[in-house]
């Protein structure tokens, strides 16, 4: 049987590019497609032959080969007359219309005949991540708490383990829809699809739902989960509790549970980044003279600050790594102390005659008129 020429197949010029021939073997393949054409072996055979065509015309090499060579190229390590015995021209077609089988064709004409691949609803999904958030004092977060958390997550059925089913038997496509999860409706001249109703859009329905879980495998529980928040942790910082979270379904993998810390706000230390900060007042005599103080860390242990003779006001001391640990158990942060002067209120007769002796020994007894010595505000 003398073999038609693969351009006139396609109806392409020896000349055309690669998306012509594309373009071609596409409109070809809708037209000649046995779901098309039931019982009509011309079709079939048209189908066959522009497959053919275009399974060697896409193929750089075998295309110049074929120009070489014509269809004696292939033929010669070929037994028989015919092109390829286990050649598929529904391989071609779906690769070039992409997806995994003869369904393609019947998603594009709304399922005319042919097998439409059957989804696995019994595949396995992972189930999803759940975020819960726990509040912590700055104290809990300098020295680390243990915290118990309650919170609803999806868990495998008991009694189907997750199935679905009383029997263990699992989903199956729907019998309504066909799995496809869509009806078509017909109103006049209009069809239109919308979700089914038997399988609410799934695709799946179950034939002997587990009473306890509905069919679905899974069922809402209140867990329970004891929390070791570590020190040094800070707004925002995740935990993340590895299969903690919802459960997956036909089998799937649990997801995980994400824990956001949020720290509360101290009234007495202000943080950044690992530091803190605080102010503390002293005696103007303390500030003049130098002396020792005792301070209160976030940790609650006292330690002692010195404070140097004629400190000012305002002025800044550091306690060296006595500030918020580091969560990655890095070097701790430091607490810096700001030195406010209290100048007494109310001086008794006595604390008057010695201050006042005290400005005579300055030079600074008389007060009327001085001029101050300035400085900018900020
Ligand atoms: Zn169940
Ligand atoms: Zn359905």
């Amino acid at each position: 049987m003398a073999e038609e020429d693969f351009y006139k197949v396609l109806g392409v010029e020896k000349t055309a590019s690669a998306q012509d021939i594309k373009k071609a073997y596409r409109k070809l393949a809708l037209k000649y497609h046995p779901d098309r054409n039931p019982n009509n072996k011309e079709a079939e055979e048209k189908f066959r032959q522009v497959s053919e065509a275009y399974e060697v015309l896409s193929d750089p090499d075998k295309r110049a080969k074929y120009d070489q060579f014509g269809h004696d190229a292939f033929r010669q390590s070929m037994e028989g007359g015919t092109y390829r015995t286990n050649f598929d021209p529904f391989d071609v077609f779906r690769e070039v219309f992409g997806g995994g089988g003869g369904g393609v064709f019947s998603d594009f004409f709304g399922g005319m005949g042919g097998a439409a691949r059957q989804r696995d609803f019994n595949e396995p999904e992972n189930g999803s991540d759940i975020r819960a958030e726990i509040e912590v004092s700055l104290e809990d977060a300098a020295k680390g708490v243990s915290k118990t958390i309650r919170y609803n997550r999806m868990v495998e059925c008991p009694d189907c383990h997750g199935s679905g089913s009383k029997s263990g038997k699992g989903k199956k496509a729907c019998p309504k829809c066909g799995g496809t999860g869509q009806v078509h409706m017909r109103q006049g001249p209009i069809s239109f699809s919308q979700p089914c109703p038997d399988c609410h859009g799934t695709g799946a329905v179950v034939e002997d739902p587990c009473p306890k879980c509905s069919g679905t495998g899974r069922i809402a529980e209140r867990t329970e989960l004891r929390v070791d928040i570590p020190a040094g942790v800070y707004t925002g910082a995740r935990l993340r509790k590895s299969g903690m979270g919802n459960a997956g379904i036909n089998g799937g993998e649990y997801g995980d549970l994400y824990i956001v810390i949020y720290v509360k706000p101290n009234d007495t230390f202000e943080r950044e980044d690992d530091d803190l900060y605080c102010e503390v007042e002293v005696k103007f005599t303390l500030a003049a003279l130098g002396g020792q103080i005792e301070i209160n860390t976030i940790t609650g242990k006292k330690t002692a600050l010195k404070v140097p003779a004629g400190t000012q006001a305002g002025t800044l001391l550091r306690l060296k790594g006595q500030g918020m640990p580091n969560l990655r158990g890095g070097a701790a942060g430091d607490l810096y102390v700001k030195i406010n002067v209290e100048v007494p209120k109310k001086l008794t007769d006595p604390q008057r005659k010695a201050l006042e002796e005290f400005a005579k020994l300055c030079g600074d007894d008389d007060n009327s008129g001085k001029q101050p010595f300035y400085k900018k505000f900020f």
